[in-house]
């Protein structure tokens, strides 16, 4: 008999997954609680896929053989709780698209920089390799099976698809990073947090690969008291590394048993430390997946970032302006501020998610010559930096920040927008706050 595969979410994942289980014979339901956009509903139509919104049927969802759940989902809510009850499996999305594809799988996941590791890894193997992008980018994982299959992949995910996975085994696995974030959906415990992400290798064995930052001690520590079968190559800006990737005098060094490659880092276009360490580990993987140094070398040199992550918009009066609207935690701010190499006007604030800026405080005295808070309330920053610069001072409204930073800004400073803050007060989401930055510049 047919089997009934009810989705919950009817988003970018959700339609994907509805697609492909249909072409693999799947009875299909999509119910999404929330409005379905018009472009995914015009799909689930054309390709008589059953679906509501605004609402979940019980009767129309208990009867379900699997449920695949959004990612945006939290486990807690009602329908959730009474599928677990009734033993209905509930797996992500990622879960279910990797049953149907033979790929080589490349699972990126991070609290920062997954997007541009995933990116940037993504550009490295297109190079040579038969790849698709996909994961939190662009079209879903899902999509992309059902659509054409590559012979690889490229994943970026999220700790939220993880938490749902139950056989999903990459080849290479990478976690560039782990810092406290979405702790609402863990309850407020970050080892939960950690050991999600940590999901990433589970179903890992020796002949798999976990790519690390070795200079991150959550990672480090986790992995001494949960030891994991794959074969570990951690990545240091800090130590030599024998079996893996590390950083020393302007070059990058890895070694995966006893093969070595070393590229000078002086012509990345990429800037920052953080993003030293997005290379390694994306040409960790090249490297691993036998993309020719040559092409490795030339890659990182041609590659030219991602939209939002410390983006360089314009020059005037020769003043730098940076976009890294992207950073919505301390952690994306603390790298962004390293990275700058001259005084800096800096544009913070949004929506606040518990955060404590004592790590920036070094940077500030070094290097911030003025501080201008964007947010609906910016109390919490203002007390945070109190006394450390010359100029502070408050807006609501991203024409006036830039045209303030454009006032106090001379020849050789940045103007650089890393909020450390979520933007849904002002804005849509950080996309809209970047874009908005990028315009007001061009105005100037
Ligand atoms: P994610 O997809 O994990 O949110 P992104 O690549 O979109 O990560 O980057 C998010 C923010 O974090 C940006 O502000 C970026 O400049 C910063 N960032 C990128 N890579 C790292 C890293 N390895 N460590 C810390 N911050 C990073």
């Amino acid at each position: 008999m047919q089997k009934r595969l009810v989705i919950l979410g009817g988003g970018e994942s959700g339609i994907g997954t509805a697609l492909l289980g249909k072409a693999k014979g799947y009875d299909v339901f999509v119910s999404d609680k929330g409005k379905i956009k018009e472009n995914y509903k015009q799909v689930l139509i054309h390709n008589e896929i059953e679906w509501e919104e605004g609402k979940h049927s019980e009767t129309k969802i208990l009867n379900a053989d699997l449920v695949v759940k959004s990612p945006g989902i939290p486990n807690k809510v009602e329908m959730v709780s009474r599928l677990t009850a009734a033993n209905i499996p509930v797996i992500s999305e990622i879960e279910f698209a990797s049953k149907f594809t033979k790929a080589t799988l490349v699972g990126i996941t991070g609290s920062n920089g997954k997007t541009t590791t995933a990116t940037l890894t993504h550009y490295l193997l297109k190079q040579e390799l038969n790849v698709g992008l996909a994961g939190n980018i662009g079209d879903s994982f899902a999509k992309q099976v059902f659509e054409q299959d590559y012979e690889n992949y490229v994943l970026e995910i999220s700790s939220f698809q993880l938490d749902d996975i139950v056989n999903f085994k990459p080849k290479i696995a990478v976690i560039t990073n782990i810092t406290p974030d979405h702790l609402d959906r863990y309850d407020y415990r970050f080892e939960n947090y950690i050991a999600s992400k940590f999901r990433i290798a589970m179903n890992q064995t020796s002949e798999d690969y976990l790519i690390y930052d070795a200079d991150d001690e959550v990672i480090a520590n986790h992995l001494k008291n949960y030891p994991v079968q794959s074969i570990l190559l951690p990545f240091s800006l800090t130590k030599t590394i024998d079996n893996g990737a590390y950083y020393q005098n302007n070059q990058i060094t890895i070694t995966i048993d006893n093969n070595k490659i070393i590229m000078p880092t002086t012509n990345l276009t990429l800037e920052g430390k953080h993003n030293i360490k997005n290379a390694m580990a994306a040409s960790t993987v090249a490297h691993l997946l036998k993309i020719r140094k040559q092409t490795i070398r030339e890659s990182l040199e041609n590659f030219q970032g991602v939209e939002h992550r410390l983006e360089y918009v314009l020059k005037i009066n020769r003043v730098q302006y940076i976009n890294d609207s992207k950073a919505t935690n301390v952690n994306a701010t603390y790298y962004a501020l390293e990275s700058m190499d001259s005084p800096t006007i800096w544009i913070v604030g949004g929506q606040d998610k518990g955060n404590n800026y004592t790590e920036l405080y070094p940077f500030i005295n070094e290097k911030v010559k003025a501080i201008i808070c964007l947010g609906m309330d910016n109390t919490k920053l203002i007390e945070a930096f109190n006394g450390m610069v010359d100029i502070m001072v408050e807006t609501q409204f991203m024409s006036e920040a830039v045209k303030i930073a454009y006032k106090i800004a001379e020849a050789g400073d940045n103007v650089l927008l890393s909020p450390a803050c979520a933007s849904f007060d002002l804005f849509e989401n950080y996309e809209d706050r970047g874009r908005q930055f990028k315009e007001a510049v061009r105005n100037l």
